[in-house]
This record gives structure tokens, C-alpha cells and sequence, in this order.
């Protein structure tokens, strides 16, 4: 029995980053905007064809994008800010890149005349696509605004789809999730939008039904967020709308990412032709959406991982899927990744440098493909034909590679002690106060200094071979024992050693860890030209040698203030990297946490008195719904605590975390019991550290005060004021003076008078205590 398969989604940045190489040129200058268009065609032509080949029944056509979906969905339905000049009809791509990048005013960035006079215009706030490391352009919405299609992208892509010979399903960002997605200014309800919004969306419908398309994606992953009765009012009156534009436009509503729970009553009672749910996030929903779902809904399963990159056991799946088809009949039933491929990589047969082994366990968007045409043809059948996939999971779940009895052991041994600090917070810090005798108001930094082209040519060349081992060492000991020693000299009071050896802060313990494979070719989008290239842990995590030792102790050997040693917690290695799939997170995760914690042993037996252990992705990675936090964070915090817990009470570790949104998880925060933590604040005002107010966290904290996310340079009279926010709301003796993160994307020109001005506003604050 065949099944029809589908694709909901496919990477667009090309097998060689074709589209980043492509935009890079035209931000240049060095291309013009026809070969940008060009390479664009080219890609998705590529793409539509590959996916014929590897035998997709339903091919996806709009999801590809210049820059972002959402961003483009927005210029779409004419949801342009004014500040980017745009007066009505096609929007023009230096005004979609304006809103994508901002523009500099000089006139080259942005061709409307009144961005010609040096003002410039910012770019959309970007922030994270649901639980992915993907970053989406947020919408600018207001009361009145009135929206228009600008232009008919999802048409246009169909079109040129058929004219390459091939049959579309055009996919479209859902009118809900786009608005929720959506900021609005005046704070009024994104929602309170919907009635103005549909019409647009109908008219797209429209307009597809009329040049043949039969079938239109709509993408609605807010069914799996929570949400309000209003919200789900919603998406009824919003399919209600949809479903009579075009007569004959069957809809199928994308939902991914999580489990439709308490919304599914929601999702299957919408009127619309065909549903698809993600059954590798929710694979106990099958049963539930099977038997609800009504007799004439088309459902997509969504059963081929589209978040990571193993091989599906295809045999397993086959199995597991044989009741609903039974039950369903194959015509009512598609198989398809759990979502739009757009967050794997493309194609193992890139990764030459990875042994065999490793890569035929491996499934890239590519290989995905097969996986679900070979499913497809299999599907309720006896799993003939499967066998071959199957070796290569079998040989994974079994291999000594991935199997580490030693790892296996200390996991099982762990228990509560390794998680407790000796003495509680209050008196490690009467201890650590005398060791340390340090000022009020402790200057220090987050620990990178600037990542310098040398640096980075210098890396580079050791890479290629072209400067030996020897050499780079010593020039990396060149810029450390500068830094150490300009620090000491302008005055901070905690040093750091500036991290110059490191690509990046999981790689670099990630490619000293066992467990962890790193790919040549593997990359990812994270926002518009930018990719990525994530870890893979493939095995059980150990770490053989010290990682960061040698670093540590050459910078302290320079100076007698502390030296932090500088580490990676273990919930940000496994958030920014592709996890296990046959173990759960947490477990993989504690794995990390016990190599960390040997790291902190080893760097405090050797004399470090401070430890930072940043966890700069700790709260990205709360999962969707609110009901899942607390186990989220409870094991969160554990690692972060096996990690420190083993230090002497007069060893002072630190934290860092990159944002300031602790109203909703400030006793996870205080739970991780840290020594001192930093975090980012200049832009709030403080104001976040309301959180820690209301809490009473007793810990000591430094709330940046140096937005380093930007040139400017700040005084050292602005950056007193925000320490002075700071002690309205926190005891003088909590507060310690630092940037908001690391210094590695800025310049030495603007780090040297930013860092002595922020050391003259502790001095000043010193002088007001
Ligand atoms: N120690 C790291 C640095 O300074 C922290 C970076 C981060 O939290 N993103 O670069
Ligand atoms: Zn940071």
C-alpha cells in the first residue's frame, strides 16, 4: 500500500550557502539585484526538483525566503512601519532588507529619499521562532493599521513552480500565528486585527484557487502554544473566513512543534480540508487525532524528525502507523516531516570528513526526503524494504561509540550531595568577602575581549595548517597576557583572560568532549544570511582532558588578582546543539553537567578562586507550554548545581546569563544558588531587577551596565546613574559593575574607553556609599 507523502518546508540557504553568498554580494554592492533574484530562482528550482526526484508527492512552494517568512508575510499584507517610507504597492527589496537589517541613511542602503538625510532607520526587532534557534523579524502592528497585499508572493512562487513542469502546495504563514507572532506599539490587542486581515488572505486564496492550485499549507503553529478562549475564538472565525474564499481551495492547517493537547478539540473542529500535527513531538496524539479527527479531514502525519538529524527507524514507524491506516484508509493520510525541514542541514554526502560510520547514522534534509518517499511506499505494508534504514539505526543504538559504561556509572551514582554547595549562600559569602577583600561595587567583565581580524586570521591559519601549533599559542599567549595586563592596569578588580582561543563558546568544549561530532558542511539558518553549524552528540559525554586549564592558569600566572575561570554550563551546550534521540535531554544533559563539573575541579585544584559557568541559553530553552517549565527548569537547575557542587565553600562561582527576564523564573535562578551572577540590563533601566526585589535573592548579582550590543561608547556618569537604579531595589553589598556580555563582537577602540569610564563609575559610587 503507498501513502501520498509531503514536504512542508525546505532549506533555503542552499548546499553551499549559495543564498548567504548571494545577499552578502548584494549588501556589498558587488552584485546587482537581478543576480540576487537569480540565485534565488536558481535555489528554489534546485530545491522543487530535488524533491520531485527523491519522490515527494507534495512539494511546498513560498517557503522559500530572502531573508524570513515572517518578514516577508508582513510585507505581504502591507504591514510596513512608517519610518521605512513605503507609500504603497510592491514593496521594493532595500526597503524588505531595511526592515530585515536597518539601514544607514547614507541613501546606498535604502533608496527612499527621506532615509537620505544620515538618519537611518533601525531594523524589526528579531527574536527566536518558537523553541528553534531560527530567528524571526517580529511584526510591527498598530489600531490603525489598514493592511493591503502588496504583492502575491505565494501566487508568484506557484507560477514559477509550474512553469518548471511542477505542482505546488503553496504555504502560507497562518493570519493568527502571524498576529500573535506581531508587536504593537500602542499596546493594543495584535488579534483586534484579524477582521482587516482576512480579506488580504482571502484574496492570496483567491488568486492561487483561480491559477490552480488545489491545495494551500497554512501554517498555525500557535496551536501548540496556550491559549486563551479569545485565541481559539480566533483561529475558528479565521477559518471560518478562509475556508469560503476560493470554492474548490482545499486548506490544510500545519500545526508543529508540540502537542495540540488542549487545543485539538480546536484544531479539528476548524473547517478546513486537511490538518497536520507533529508526531515526533507528540507521538502519543496519533491516537487521540485519529479517532476525533472528522471522516473527510486529510491528516498529515508528521513522523520524520524535522528538528534533528538521525535516522528514523522506518520499520518502527511503519508499525506504529499501520492502525491509523487501517483505521483511516490511505487516502485519507500523508506522511511528512514533523515540520518544514528549514532547521537541519541539507545533505550528508557533504560531509566527507566525518567517518562512514557516523554519517550513516546521519539523516539530513536530503536523506529525510527518502526517508519519507521510502515510508510512503511502505507504509502499512510488512516493512520489506525498510531493513536497510534499519541497519543503521540498529548499529547506532548498539555501538560502543555512543555506549560508555564508565559515563553510565556515574550517572547512576549521582545523587544529592553532588549537587550541594557545603555551606549555605550567607556564610560562603562572609568567607569569600574575607578571602577576597574586594571593594563595594566589584568591577569585572563577562570574559570574552574583542574576537580581532588577527584573531581570527591567526585561527584560521593554524586551521589550515599554515601556522603551527607553536606559533598560534603564542601568539594567543601575546593577546592574553595584553589583556590580562591592560585590565590590571586600568583598575578592574576581577580579570578574565579574554577567551582569544576560542571559535565559540559550545564548540570549543564540544570539540574537547567526547560524545560530540562537528561537521564541515552541516549548516543551519539562524537569521537571514547567517547559518550555523550545531554540534551533534552522538554519545555519551565525557571529557578526557582539561579544557581550559592551561588558559586559565597562563593568565593567572600574569597577575595577582583573580582570574575567573570561564566555562560553558551544560543546558546551553545541549540547547545549542543537535541532541540524542534515544535518551532523554536531561540525561544527556547531566552527562555534560558531570564533564563541567570535573572541569571545575580541576581549574579549582590548580588555585582558581573564581569560576564563571555562563548559561546564556537557559531560558530560551523553556519549553512551549507553561505546563512543561517546571520539570524544564528543575532539571535545569540540577545540572547547573552538579556542576558547581562539588567546590569548597571559599571558591566563588559565577553565572551569566544574556537577557534580564527573570520575573518568571527567578526561583529556578535563585534555586541555582550561584555566587554571583550577571546579567544583561543597560537597555531596561533596571527595571528587570524587580524580579530579584520581589524574590529577596540574597546572592550578589552584577546587572550590566555597558550595552555591548552596541558601538557607543558609554560615560561613566550614565553608567553610575543605572548602578544607582540598581541599589533603589538591591543591597549595596549584592552589587557588582560589569558589561552586559561578552566584548568579543566589539572593538578594542570602543571596549578601552568604555571599560576605564564603567571603572570610574564604581569609583564614584564607592565615594557615595
Ligand atoms: N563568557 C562568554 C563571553 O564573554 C559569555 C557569552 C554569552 O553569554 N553569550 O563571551
Ligand atoms: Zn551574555
Amino acid at each position: 500500500m503507498t501513502i501520498q507523502t509531503a514536504n512542508l518546508g525546505f532549506p533555503r540557504i542552499g548546499r553551499h550557502r549559495e543564498l548567504k553568498f548571494a545577499l552578502e554580494a548584494y549588501w556589498s554592492g558587488k552584485a546587482d539585484r537581478a543576480s540576487l533574484l537569480d540565485a534565488a530562482k536558481r535555489l528554489r528550482a534546485e530545491n522543487w526538483r530535488l524533491q520531485r526526484e527523491k519522490g515527494i508527492d507534495v512539494i511546498p512552494s513560498n517557503d522559500f525566503s530572502l531573508y524570513d517568512q515572517v518578514l516577508d508575510t508582513a510585507v505581504m499584507v502591507g504591514a510596513v512601519p512608517a519610518a521605512y517610507g513605503w507609500t504603497g504597492g510592491p514593496v521594493d527589496l532595500d526597503t524588505y532588507f531595511a526592515m530585515a537589517r536597518g539601514a544607514t541613511g547614507a541613501g546606498a542602503a535604502c533608496g527612499h529619499a527621506h532615509h537620505g538625510g544620515g538618519h537611518g532607520v533601525p531594523a524589526l526587532e528579531m527574536t527566536k521562532w518558537f523553541d528553534t534557534n531560527y530567528h524571526y523579524l517580529v511584526p510591527e502592528l498598530s489600531a490603525d493599521l489598514t493592511f493591503a497585499l502588496t504583492e502575491n508572493r505565494p501566487l508568484e512562487a506557484f507560477l514559477e513552480a509550474r512553469a518548471l513542469g511542477i505542482h505546488t502546495r503553496p504555504v502560507l504563514l497562518g493570519p493568527v500565528t502571524f498576529l500573535k507572532l506581531g508587536k504593537t506599539r500602542d499596546g493594543s490587542d495584535p488579534l483586534a486585527l484579524l477582521d482587516r486581515l482576512l480579506p488580504v488572505y482571502a484574496r492570496i486564496l483567491r488568486e492561487l484557487s483561480e491559477a490552480g492550485a488545489d491545495w494551500v499549507q497554512v501554517d498555525e503553529p500557535a496551536l501548540v502554544l496556550d491559549l486563551s478562549g479569545a485565541e481559539r475564538d480566533a483561529l475558528r472565525r479565521a477559518y471560518a473566513g478562509l475556508a469560503q474564499a476560493a470554492p474548490g481551495l482545499r486548506l490544510l492547517v500545519a500545526t508543529y512543534f508540540g502537542r495540540l493537547g488542549d487545543n485539538l478539540d480546536t484544531a479539528l473542529s476548524l473547517p478546513v480540508a486537511g490538518l497536520h500535527v507533529d508526531l515526533v513531538r507528540a507521538p502519543d496524539e496519533l491516537d487521540a487525532v485519529v479517532a476525533k479527527a472528522p471522516d473527510g479531514l486529510l491528516l498529515s502525519l508528521g513522523v520524520i524528525d524535522g528538528r534533528n538529524v538521525w535516522r528514523a527507524d522506518l520499520a518502527a514507524l511503519a508499525r506504529r502507523l499501520a492502525p491509523a491506516i487501517a483505521r483511516r484508509g490511505a487516502g485519507k493520510l500523508q506522511i511528512a516531516p514533523s515540520c518544514s525541514l528549514l532547521h537541519v542541514p541539507i545533505d550528508t554526502a557533504l560531509e566527507t570528513a566525518l567517518d562512514d560510520e557516523l554519517r550513516s547514522w546521519l539523516a539530513f534534509a536530503t536523506q529525510k526526503l527518502e526517508e519519507i518517499a521510502l515510508l510512503g511506499r511502505h507504509a502499512g505494508g510488512d516493512g520489506d524494504g525498510l531493513a536497510a534504514a534499519d541497519g543503521a539505526v540498529g548499529a547506532r543504538l548498539t555501538s560502543v561509540r555512543v555506549h560508555d559504561p564508565l559515563v553510565q556509572g556515574r550517572l547512576a551514582a549521582l545523587d544529592g550531595a553532588a549537587q550541594r554547595r557545603h555551606a549555605p549562600f550567607a556564610e560562603r559569602q562572609a568567607i569569600q568577602h574575607r578571602r577576597f577583600g574586594l571593594p563595594l561595587f566589584p568591577t569585572t567583565t563577562i570574559g570574552s575581549f574583542p574576537q580581532t581580524a588577527d584573531v581570527r586570521k591567526a585561527r584560521a591559519m593554524h586551521q589550515r595548517g599554515e601556522l603551527s601549533y607553536a606559533d598560534y599559542k603564542a601568539f594567543l599567549e601575546r593577546e592574553t597576557a595584553a589583556t590580562v595586563r591592560w585590565q590590571e592596569a586600568i583598575g578592574l578588580d576581577v580579570l578574565v583572560h579574554g577567551e582569544f582561543e576560542r571559535n565559540d563558546m559550545v564548540q570549543y568544549f564540544g570539540e574537547q568532549l567526547s560524545g560530540f561530532a562537528f561537521t564541515k558542511h552541516a549548516w543551519v539558518q539562524s537569521y537571514g544570511s547567517r547559518c550555523v553549524r550545531p554540534p551533534v552528540i552522538y554519545g555519551d559525554v565525557s571529557r578526557p582532558n582539561p579544557m581550559t586549564l592551561e588558559w586559565w592558569a597562563y593568565a593567572q600566572s600574569l597577575t595577582e588578582k583573580p582570574v575567573k575561570g570561564m566555562l560553558t554550563g551544560p543546558v546551553t551546550i545541549l540547547n545549542w546543539s543537535f541532541v540524542r534521540d534515544d535518551l532523554p535531554r536531561e540525561t544527556a544533559c547531566r552527562q555534560i553537567a558531570l564533564a563541567i563539573r570535573d572541569e571545575v575541579l580541576d581549574l579549582e585544584k590548580a588555585g582558581a578562586a573564581m569560576i564563571q559557568i555562563d548559561e546564556a541559553a537557559l531560558r530560551e530553552g523553556l519549553p512551549l507550554r507553561r505546563a512543561d517549565w517546571r520539570r524544564y527548569l528543575d532539571w535545569a537547575v540540577e545540572c547547573f548545581r552538579i556542576c558547581a557542587g562539588g567546590v569548597d565553600d571559599a571558591t566563588q562561582i559565577h553565572t551569566h546569563m544574556c537577557y534580564s527576564e527573570f520575573n518568571d523564573i527567578i526561583e529556578a535562578i535563585a534555586a541555582m544558588d550561584a555566587d554571583v551572577i550577571s546579567i544583561e540590563t543597560s537597555r531596561s533601566k533596571m527595571e528587570l531587577l524587580d524580579a530579584f526585589t520581589g524574590h529577596g535573592y540574597p546572592n550578589e548579582i552584577g546587572p550590566g551596565v555597558y550595552d555591548i550590543h552596541s558601538p557607543r561608547i558609554p560615560e561613566a556618569g550614565e553608567m553610575h546613574a543605572l548602578v544607582r537604579l540598581a541599589r533603589e531595589r538591591l543591597e549595596d553589598g549584592q552589587l557588582w559593575v560589569n558589561p552586559d556580555c561578552g566584548l568579543k563582537t566589539r572593538r578594542w577602540e570602543e571596549v578601552k574607553p568604555a571599560l576605564v569610564n564603567m571603572v570610574e563609575a564604581a569609583r564614584r559610587l564607592r565615594g557615595d556609599a
